[in-house]
């Protein structure tokens, strides 16, 4: 950013009056205007007005090499330089993404076959369902075609993705979710867990009410469920010891696809390169996104087993050459970012960096929050964390949602200069800094937090 535009005195006014934001409470933003960053080094970020503060989140759960890393810059202005675009469709190609495609298939957490790139997650599910589809309708099996998620899922916002994210504001006023798609229950201990229940009864209690969802849609007509291994939006839950094996025994009984949603958990956040390690799950598809470029430039991608590869190209003899794609499909600029971004995490040793450092945080946060009155649960793996926030823990009880308990936690944290995230449909805050996160930086990102959070519970007393 050059200083003429950042001490512009009117980009506020300007954004006010033509930027149209994202998940943004719209009168709101009209009132009180927008925050504006124009810096970023390591973890740290600044605003338009000087202030600095820790980024607890990596963005939106994606910058985890951390801002400001030149590597990426100088990859992605070489590639600008040397051929800034050209497509993928028809047979014809590039060179970064053929060199990305082979390394992400050496480094798949399972066997995997082919990738598919895209420009978001969301793309990305989106290309996932029509996948399943397409799969379904070459092997003979047309009706195959309903997708389970989760309750509490994030999975993207647009048309399709938005209706396997199992949350219901981001359904409200779009006419969402789609008809094909069904939701079962989250892995969500402190509220869908009876209480005392054992690991392996709540696993079998969940396996169970996929399993009755299946049975009751009919699996003729069940393509697949996708699952991010551990929620990330949908409030950091880690599902119990043993879940995905109970899953894929149902899904394999009913021959129904796995996708994991590895877009938050993909490129180490868990502290293993991908959370179908640490989770011990079994995808048929994987998808990717994020942590690919650590948000750089946009990039997403899915991963296809053989199996689905080959069902696909084997179709082709009924239905036609392959109708999918994107302009920015398996963009140069992008691979070229995914690359050095990649090169970074494995020369920096980062996925052991995060798995190190996120020990190191959650005893910050154990610490901290663990006999505060007002937290139902710390709970996260690897760098990834939330604390739920509850008027009464026993028996657990939410807050008042009108409170917007954790909504103010948040306001209060940026006033001790650290980005932190109230999660949907909860009293929860979240935790998802870069990999590059000092031991120091990560004490003062937890005390900032315990600040705000005893400011704002000093104002309800
Ligand atoms: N899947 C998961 C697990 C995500 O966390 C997100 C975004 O947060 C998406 C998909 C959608 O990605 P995008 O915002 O790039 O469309």
């Amino acid at each position: 950013m050059n200083t003429v535009l950042r001490n512009t005195p009117d980009l506020e006014t300007l954004d006010k009056r033509y930027l149209f934001h994202p998940f943004t409470a719209l009168a709101d933003h009209e009132r009180n205007g927008p925050m504006i960053i124009v810096k970023g080094e390591g973890v740290w970020l600044e605003d338009n007005n000087g202030k600095r503060y820790i980024d607890g989140m990596a963005g939106l759960w994606c910058v985890n090499v951390g801002y400001g890393r030149k590597e990426i810059a100088d990859a992605i202005q070489h590639q600008a330089v040397t051929l800034p675009y050209f497509h993928s469709f028809s047979s014809w190609t590039t060179d970064t993404p053929i060199l990305l495609a082979e390394r992400l298939i050496e480094m798949a957490p399972v066997p995997m076959s082919k990738v598919f790139f895209g420009q978001s997650g969301s793309d990305a599910n989106d290309t996932q369902v029509k996948l399943v589809w397409y799969y379904n309708n070459a092997r003979g099996k047309p009706l195959k075609k309903k997708i389970i998620a989760r309750n509490r899922g994030y999975h993207g916002v647009t048309v399709v993705a938005g209706s396997l994210t199992g949350m219901p504001s981001l359904h409200s006023g779009f006419d969402l979710p789609l008809s094909f798609v069904r939701h079962t229950t989250a892995p969500y201990r402190l509220w869908e867990a009876e209480p005392g229940m054992s690991d392996e009864a709540f696993t079998a209690k969940l396996a169970k009410d996929l399993e009755d969802l299946i049975v009751a849609e009919g699996p003729d007509t069940v393509g697949a469920v996708i699952m991010e291994p551990v929620m990330g939006a949908g409030g950091v839950i880690v599902p119990p010891k043993g879940y995905y094996k109970a899953i894929r025994a149902v899904l394999d009984r009913h021959d129904v696809l796995l996708i994991a949603d590895e877009v938050i958990s993909g490129f180490g956040r868990l502290g293993t390169m991908f959370g179908a390690t640490a989770m011990e799950m079994q995808p048929d598809l994987i998808t990717v996104a994020k942590g690919i470029t650590s948000a750089y430039v946009p990039l997403s991608g899915c991963m296809v087993s053989e199996k689905v590869w080959r069902g696909i190209v084997d179709g082709q003899a009924t239905l036609g050459a392959f109708g999918h794609g994107y302009t920015y499909s398996a963009h140069p600029l992008a691979a070229a970012a995914a690359l050095a971004n990649l090169d970074i995490i494995e020369k920096d040793g980062l996925v052991a960096q995060a798995a190190d450092r996120g020990a190191f945080m959650h005893r910050q946060l154990q610490r901290a929050f663990a006999d505060h009155p007002l937290v139902g649960e710390i709970r996260g793996m690897g760098l990834v964390g939330a604390i739920e926030f509850v008027a009464k823990k026993q028996p657990a009880t939410r807050f008042e949602p009108s409170l917007k308990i954790a909504g103010r936690i948040v306001k209060a944290a940026l006033a001790h200069g650290l980005i932190t995230r109230a999660l949907p449909h909860a009293d929860t805050i979240s935790f998802s800094p870069p990999f590059v996160i000092s031991e120091d930086e990560i004490t003062q990102m937890v005390s900032r937090a315990r600040e705000a959070v005893d400011a704002v519970m000093d104002e309800l007393v």
